[in-house]
């Protein structure tokens, strides 16, 4: 059998474009993974305790994009969900993002308005004349003191690096707040597809024109049996490393179920300072699932291992940008998410920036190259930055390092 696209991964990116592909194109699509199982990171399964987790780190979607949000309920009903996170400093447990709490439990105050906190950072903030890297951003937003309880030992364990040789938009994208909401995200619409990710995505590419094949890597692909190729593996791994492996961040997980309801007062707690995992997150307080028992899972940082976060770095950028370039010199493969476009990005950039499909074209017939992107049957959804790639329909913007993108 052959198909018009072979889709490498069925994460976030390859399953919204397989079926846009089958449902709006009308295109045979293979679509592999090279995992047993769909979803990519944002995979989640009961396990033996029959508690529903996330395998790969917590996932809550967040975004202020209506049209995404209506595009994904065709697939899942949704639980409202607003995520709260802690953090464990000093053997006591601070709201994360920092916010008037924060500052009166840390330093023992007692500030009672925005001002009051506005005038404590002011006296803390240091000087930058320019945002080099994270580092500069928290101390100029919130002093020396605040960085080293909450930001730098975090950073530390997290990337194996200090803040100033990352990126500002790693630490960057946390806000900072002078009052008391300690929500973790500013999106106006957060929740999680009722009956999990993984069943959400499964419906997504219930589709006759749509052929599943897992543990199945691209590798073994017979190069003959489709025209097109979408790729949403690691760049660098596509083309061999012909310009030098590109540094990925790994994590290890480790689960504990605990004869309780539950074990902590938020779903995420974490851990700048003290114990070798990052952070531990309850999945209970995330699913709303009733259950006696609960489970948490610990995150620790790896340096090898499955990729995970790009780095974002500069001198990995221009790596990156060399593995572009090869890319580009090929007319029918497209690169798409998170590890083929080295990118830290969320979920939501997915559906809304990775591609959009429609056979209503705009006025050119059938040309596919110049489809608009279609959501909800009723909306047109254009890229919100300029158009990086274009091919038979499927947009993809550039990911500009301001996308106020928040999570970790
Ligand atoms: C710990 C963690 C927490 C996160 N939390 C959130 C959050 O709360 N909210 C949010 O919006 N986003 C979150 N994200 C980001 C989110 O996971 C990603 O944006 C999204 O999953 C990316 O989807 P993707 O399809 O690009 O990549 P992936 O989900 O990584 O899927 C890529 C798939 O390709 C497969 N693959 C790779 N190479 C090959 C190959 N050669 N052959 C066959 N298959 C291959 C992989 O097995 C994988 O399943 C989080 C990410 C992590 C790591």
């Amino acid at each position: 059998m052959t198909y018009d696209y072979l889709i490498v991964g069925a994460g976030f990116a390859g399953c919204v474009l397989a079926e846009r592909l089958a449902s709006q194109l009308g295109k045979r699509v293979l679509l592999i993974d090279r995992r047993p199982h769909i979803g990519g990171n944002a995979y989640d399964e009961y396990d033996e305790e029959g508690i529903l987790v996330h395998r790969y780190g917590p996932h809550v979607f967040h975004t202020n994009d209506r049209r995404v949000f209506r595009y994904l309920s065709r697939f899942t009903s949704w639980r409202p969900y607003v995520h709260k996170a802690r953090s464990f400093v000093e053997g006591r447990l601070v709201p994360i993002p920092i916010n008037r709490e924060t500052v009166n439990v840390l330093f023992g105050f007692g500030l009672s308005t925005d001002e009051e906190v506005e005038c404590f950072f002011r006296r803390e903030r240091e000087h930058r004349a320019t945002r080099e890297n994270s580092e500069d951003v928290v101390v100029a937003a919130v002093g020396r003191r605040l960085f080293d309880l909450l930001y730098r030992g975090y950073s530390l364990k997290q990337w194996g690096l200090e803040p100033r040789d990352l990126a500002p938009s790693v630490c960057g994208r946390l806000p900072v707040r002078t009052g008391l909401l300690d929500r973790y995200f500013d999106d106006a619409i957060q929740a999680i597809p009722r009956e999990g990710y993984t069943a959400m995505f499964a419906r997504m590419i219930d589709h006759p024109r749509i052929h599943l094949s897992l543990a199945t890597a691209w590798s073994e692909i017979n190069s003959g049996s489709f025209d097109r190729l979408i790729f949403t593996g690691p760049i660098d791994e596509f083309f061999g490393e012909l310009h030098g492996k590109l540094p990925y961040r790994s994590l290890r997980f480790e689960y504990e179920t605990h004869d309780c309801e539950f074990l902590q007062p938020v779903a995420m707690i974490t851990y700048p300072n003290t114990f070798p995992f990052t952070r531990t997150t309850e999945f209970k307080h995330i699913t709303g699932q009733v259950h006696p028992k609960t489970t948490i899972a610990k995150e620790y940082p790896l340096e090898t291992g499955e990729p995970f976060y790009p780095i974002p770095r500069r001198e990995y950028v221009e790596q990156y940008r060399l593995y572009r370039r090869e890319a580009k010199k090929l007319a029918t493969v497209r690169f798409v998410g998170r590890l083929a476009t080295y990118q830290y990005y969320n979920m939501i950039r997915l559906p809304r920036n990775a591609s959009w499909c429609s056979k209503r074209s705009r006025g050119e017939g059938p040309h596919e190259g110049r489809s608009s992107a279609r959501l909800g049957g009723d909306t047109d959804l254009e890229p919100s930055g300029p158009v990086a790639e274009d091919f038979d329909g499927v947009r993809a913007v550039n990911l500009s390092p301001s996308g106020g993108h928040r999570y970790r």
